[in-house]
């Protein structure tokens, strides 16, 4: 199995049409049937590694302020208690924590998955993100969950790698500040060239900007770590920017 990541961008990709979700589809169809999806995204952001590991994971609107269309929204794929468990004995001896009913699927996995796998029939798992963790376990992690590749699991990191909602610019739609572009073309040749020294981002002038917050950039270490750990690199899926302090790019581990 490839792995990835995903900038998502506004929730309302889910419901919209643009070369972002028309890249994600067609992701999709090139990759040979997974057995389960794992997710890193940006919306579980927690004090602990957990797992989701309910049979049939809850659809979250974790958000406020979108149409009703969007709070209506359901992404029904089951989970998986089983592979859960394997995830959990894949990276030990990391403590990985197994949620039974607290979280389900959040926008960030099911905002995606809508176009990836449009008809939600691959099981999903989500693993938090450990906000209590330096940035060097998430990229060890990352690296962790590398055998699940030959295992049939797909694991996709989902945020975003310029992630700045206090900096929105809603009179640039597709365009990106200067510091929100270098730092995204940093991250872009750290990614295709040296991921292992992706935490050299975090030393970046413009890094505070980028990530004012870590949850929508973390995700990005999980890829560079398992591109590590397949002692390769990552190939730029599609790059872009949206209201000026959001990248979109993505990225892929073949
Ligand atoms: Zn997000």
């Amino acid at each position: 199995m490839p792995a990835v990541f995903i900038g998502h961008g506004s929730p309302m990709n889910t419901l919209e049409h643009n070369r972002y979700t028309e890249l994600w589809n067609s992701f999709g169809s090139s990759v040979p049937g997974p057995r389960a999806v794992l997710s890193v995204s940006a919306h579980w952001f927690i004090n602990a590694t957990a797992v989701t590991a309910m049979a049939q994971p809850k659809t979250i609107h974790d958000f406020f302020g979108f149409p009703d269309e969007l709070f209506a929204f359901e992404y029904a794929a089951p989970g998986s208690p089983e592979i859960a468990q394997e995830i959990a004995d894949t990276v030990a001896p990391a403590w990985v924590g197994a949620d039974r009913d607290s979280w389900g699927l959040d926008h960030g996995t099911w905002s995606v998955l809508a176009h990836i796998y449009p008809n939600a029939d691959v099981p999903v798992l989500q693993l938090s993100i450990n906000a209590a963790a330096p940035a060097d376990y998430h990229v060890q992690l990352g690296a962790a969950l590398a055998p699940l590749r030959a295992q049939g699991i797909l694991v996709i990191g989902s945020g975003n790698v310029v992630h700045n909602l206090g900096r929105l610019d809603w009179a640039s739609p597709d365009a990106a500040y200067d510091w929100a572009q270098s730092f995204d073309e940093e991250a872009e040749r750290i990614m295709t060239e040296e991921p292992g020294d992706v935490l050299s981002l975090l030393e970046h002038p413009a890094y505070s900007l980028a990530a004012p917050t870590p949850e929508h950039f973390v995700p990005l270490l999980y890829l560079a770590g398992l591109a590590n750990a397949a002692g390769t690199t990552c190939e730029k899926l599609i790059g872009g920017y949206a209201l000026g302090s959001l990248s979109m790019t993505s990225y892929v581990v073949r």
